[in-house]
């Protein structure tokens, strides 16, 4: 197995992110292969009992174990972090496993952490509920509101924890401001970027520390593996990262890894072109509910913002019907081509009602100080004709009286 440039990581580290997005990290062995080797080993055999003493002893480089290394999820971590910027990168079986170790590895009991309100419905259960079995406390505050964060800090505060866009709130962070006011008071940001990922946004280059990813979502994009990622430091990466990830085993399949990297190849375009259909279904949506929060429209409150942060807007905006949870599920009962579904990021069109899926469990309280409403439905736009979409929302509009 050799790297297609060599051995030398510094030659592929100024492609641009298209490029890196269908090359970085590509190893070919022996057989010259053009795309990446599956290799689905759980361990690895070596030629003497001196070369698997120096790799244990961390003496020699090579595998030992596909817990801790395995050839296709190595591709896919070096690919994330060229993409990303990042210095290091390793990946996690879920999204989820990747934000739960993340925070986990890196906390302690006593440690205080400042986390948005508005988010994934998993992520707020680790910070809500998780993190304060084990002596973590938390601080939810409205993430797009600059002095909560700097309120909120403790002389304990160890972590800064969000995601920009918000899930499903389209909330947006001000990460130059918000990773800048966490280093001033020693303080490591945590962005969750599943929705935008590095081909929209690279948190990095506002200051974040740590970028943590479901690959699930934009990444595959097509709906086929459940994946996940954090990007940091080397020191992050190796010295606290690894110890807790080594023990704890939330790896990622080489399979799985595979998928993605298959998926990133065509990131960069699904991304343009999804953000473009978002767009243009998104001014269609404008003129018929009472309520949009489309980042790429100038009548979000941060638009300007988002557009700063943003190459361009996304694949996924939320709307709010005046009819609550009734007319909510009726549309979406009425939606012939869009299908029904909570996942996000993928290249088909899929609508979901977060108050009773992604953000059933966090209860009826937290959703409401989160914004998350029961008239309240959030669309991932896919690589479809944007004709054909807004055709099938004209007649579920229609059919729900709107
Ligand atoms: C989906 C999602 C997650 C969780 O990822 P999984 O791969 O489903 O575990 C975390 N954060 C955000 C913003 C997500 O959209």
């Amino acid at each position: 197995m050799k790297r297609t440039t060599g051995q030398n990581r510094d030659i592929t580290t100024h492609w641009r992110p298209a490029t890196q997005a269908v090359r970085g990290g590509t190893w070919r062995s022996e057989q010259g292969e053009t795309s990446e080797a599956i290799f689905l080993t759980s361990g690895y055999c070596y030629d003497d009992a001196q070369t698997v003493a120096a790799r244990f002893a961390g003496e020699a480089d090579g595998m030992t174990y596909s817990r801790l290394q395995n050839p296709t999820v190595q591709m896919l971590e070096e690919r994330i972090a060229l993409l990303e910027g990042a210095p290091a990168a390793r990946c996690q079986a879920s999204g989820m496993a990747a934000m739960t170790a993340a925070l986990l590895c890196q906390l302690s009991a006593g440690d205080h952490v400042v986390a948005a309100k508005a988010a994934f419905g998993s992520c707020r259960w680790l910070t809500d509920n998780l993190l304060p079995r084990f002596g973590i406390e938390a601080t939810a505050v409205d993430a797009y509101d600059n002095d909560q964060w700097e309120a909120a800090i403790r002389p304990n505060t160890k972590v800064f924890f969000f995601e920009t866009p918000a899930n499903p709130t389209m909330d947006i962070v001000d990460m130059a401001y918000v990773c800048g006011l966490a280093k001033a008071h020693g303080i490591t940001t945590v962005v969750d970027n599943a929705f935008a990922t590095s081909a929209l946004q690279r948190p990095m280059d506002f200051g974040a520390d740590i970028v943590a990813y479901s690959a699930t979502k934009m990444m595959d994009g097509q709906g086929r593996v459940l994946a996940g990622a954090i990007c940091g430091s080397e020191q992050f990466i190796n010295d606290v990262l690894m110890p807790f990830q080594r023990n704890t085993g939330p790896t990622l399949s080489p399979f799985n890894a595979w998928v993605v990297l298959k998926g990133l190849e065509t990131l960069d375009l699904r991304a343009q072109r999804q953000s473009e259909n978002a767009l243009t279904v998104g001014r269609f949506m404008e003129s018929r509910v009472p309520k949009i929060l489309h980042p790429g429209l100038a009548s979000h409150p941060q638009h300007e913002l988002a557009m700063k942060q943003m190459k361009a807007c996304g694949p996924i905006f939320s709307f709010i019907l005046d009819g609550g949870r009734e007319q909510a599920h009726g549309l979406l009962n009425a939606l012939q081509l869009i299908d029904i579904s909570n996942n996000i990021g993928d290249s088909r069109s899929l609508m979901t009602h977060p108050a009773s899926t992604t953000h059933h469990g966090v209860g009826a309280e937290t959703r409401e100080a989160m914004g998350v409403t029961e008239g309240m439905l959030r669309l991932n736009v896919g690589l479809e004709d944007p004709q054909d979409l807004i055709e099938d929302l004209d007649q579920a509009l229609t059919t729900v009286g709107l």
